[in-house]
Parts: C-alpha cells; structure tokens; sequence
C-alpha cells in the first residue's frame, strides 16, 4: 500500500483514471488533506462510500509522530520518530516575516562533510516523500500555526534523495496542496553536480542554495568530501549555467572556521571565484559541538571577512544565529539525540 501524502496532484489524478473515476477526485482529496486537514478517510464526506473504500484499500494515511520538542527563543527542534522507529529532525525558525522550517531529507547523511554534526550519522535511508510532507502538517497541527517559508537544510543531502523531495517541493507548492510559494522554498545541496543539470533542466522555480564553506580545491578538499567527485570549478561553472538559464540568484552558504577558511586572503579568493555571478553569500557563525574539533571564527574576522566581500562588490550577510541553545542550529540536528533531547 502507498502512502497518499506520497502523491503529487498529478499523480493522484492518473490513479483516480487508472480506477475509471473522474480526476476531479483529485483535487478533492487534496482539499481534505491539505484544506481542512483531516487524517482519515472516513472525514471526507463528500467522497462516496465505494470511492472510499477502493481508497482505502489502495492507500494509507499514515502517520510520523513528535516524540518530543526543545524551544528556545524563537526557535523549536522537533524529533519525530517514523515508522519504521527510525528518527529525524525538524527546526522552526521564527522569524518577522513568518515561520520557516528546516526539513530533514534522508536519515543520516553520507556526504560527510567534516564540520558537520547531522552527518555523523551515515545514511540509513532516504525520506519518503510523505514523511517530509508530514513534518510540515505535524507542526502545523500542534501549534496551530502556518509555516510561510520551508528550507530543505535539515539532515540529508536533499540532492542525494532527488526524486522525493521533487514530489515533496511540487505538493508543498500546489495551490492545492500547502500553498508554500516557490519564493519561499530553499532547497540546499552541497554540489552534487549531475543533480545541479537536472534541477536546471526540471526549471524548478524554487531557491537554489549551495554550501560552498571554501574557496579553493585546496581547502574544499579537506573539508567536504563531495568537492573529490565534483571540484569547485566545475561546480561554479555549472552555477554559471545556471544563473543563465533560470535568471535566478544563487544562494552561497559559508560557515566561518576558524582558522581554516576565514582569513581576509580567502575572502579575496572567494570574491575572485564569484566575480560577475548574480549571488549572495550568506556567512554562518560556526556552531561548535563537543564530537567535532573545528572552532567558530572570532567576530573581528568574520567581520573582515564581511567587509573584505563587500569592498569586492559580492553581495553577503552574516546569518542570524539561531538555536545555538537547542543544538538546532546548522549543522548540529541530531547532536543530543543520544541523550534523548
Ligand atoms: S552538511 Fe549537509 S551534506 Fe554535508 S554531511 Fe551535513 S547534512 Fe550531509
């Protein structure tokens, strides 16, 4: 049996067709799931008895469940346990402009970036569509809130589960489904290149953002390990082509280490790399963890670092720390999940 938050509209479409009903159902079924939230399909009234019993042979609602939440200000980590026991994590970020989510996307991660605390932990597996979905109706339901913006930054390379998280982006997208605009969707890949070709030949609408943290081979190398496969020239060319095709601009992610990739002569580098591209880079104060060694970089050097990019026309800010106090700040979800949170 599949999951019904699994299906775009679509594909729930071609379903209904496949069983000899009208498509129309569809969008009927969306509004129940999506509009009025409900989680059985014994709520949705105006769905005939037969229809719904076809429905229930064929498909499941099924559930992940909040196992527990940490807030702290303006911020709240969510562990959701999914069905088959394995856990993730979601973040709530408060901002003026509305509340932003983080959405986990694999369970564990293989990229093994070094600094990184989410990927300490290997890829178990990849997320179903429905338990990304079913992250943002969760939070929704026990706030009572509405989510306005989703970043798909939380554990997993969003990239190394593409197909999925296409689905997931086109039902949070539909005015039928949870009605999040593809200006506010982010979705976040650390250069999985070949993804990159097919993310500009899908002409996805969504934002595009890349964790960059190094402006050469030489410290790339030592820091991610997906620059081994796809270096930074060929990644920036292909943001090139990016740029180009789409007309949009490009998100670079660079968290400060110290020591590492903060000094004013990468900040040169990095200006150099990203001359003339129609970017933004968004500096990350490093968050330390007790596993990993790298240190965040002092505020005078992130600041020069800042300036250095600034005097050299590259559009940047420095990020808005947030959930330090919960170990739900980047690159730290699943850091407590030992001690249970
Ligand atoms: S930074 Fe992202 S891609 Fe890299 S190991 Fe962590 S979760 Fe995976």
């Amino acid at each position: 049996m599949k999951n019904i938050y699994d299906y775009t509209l679509e594909e729930l479409e071609e379903y209904f067709l496949s069983i000899n009903e009208k498509k129309f159902k569809a969008t009927q079924i969306f509004e129940w799931l999506y509009k009025k939230r409900v989680n059985s399909f014994d709520s949705m009234s105006n769905i005939k008895k037969e229809t719904l019993d076809i429905l229930k042979k064929d498909f499941i609602i099924n559930d992940i469940s909040i196992v527990t939440y940490k807030e702290g200000k303006d911020v709240i980590k969510f562990l959701f346990r999914l069905n088959d026991n394995q856990s993730v994590e979601a973040v709530l970020m408060k901002h003026d402009y509305g509340n932003s989510l983080c959405v986990s996307t694999q369970v564990g991660c293989n990229m093994g970036c070094k600094f990184c605390e989410s990927g300490r932990l290997k890829k178990v597996r990849n997320l179903q569509t429905y338990e990304m979905v079913l992250q943002i109706l969760k939070i929704e339901e026990v706030l009572n809130i509405r989510i306005s913006h989703v970043v798909l930054m939380g554990i997993g390379e969003p990239f190394d589960n593409y197909d999925n998280v296409i689905k997931f982006i086109k039902i949070i997208n539909s005015g039928k489904g949870i009605d999040i605009g593809a200006r506010h969707i982010t979705v976040s890949t650390c250069g999985i290149v070949p993804k990159i070709k097919e993310f500009i030949k899908d002409g996805n609408q969504v934002n595009l953002a890349i964790s960059l943290h190094a402006p050469n081979n030489e410290i790339r190398n030592k820091i991610m390990n997906i620059n081994k496969a796809y270096d930074i020239n060929l990644l920036i060319d292909t943001l090139k082509e990016y740029i180009s095709k789409t007309n949009r601009r490009v998100t670079f992610e660079y968290i400060m280490l110290d020591g590492v990739n903060d000094s004013v002569s990468c900040a040169l580098e990095l200006a150099k790399l990203l001359k003339g591209m129609n970017c933004y880079v968004n500096l990350i104060p490093y968050n330390e963890t007790s596993h990993i060694e790298f240190k965040k970089s002092s505020d005078e050097h992130i600041r020069l670092f800042l300036d250095t990019l600034k005097k050299n026309h590259i559009n940047v800010t420095i990020r808005k720390e947030f959930g330090g106090n919960v170990d739900a700040a980047c690159g730290q979800l699943r850091a407590n999940y030992e001690e249970g949170i």
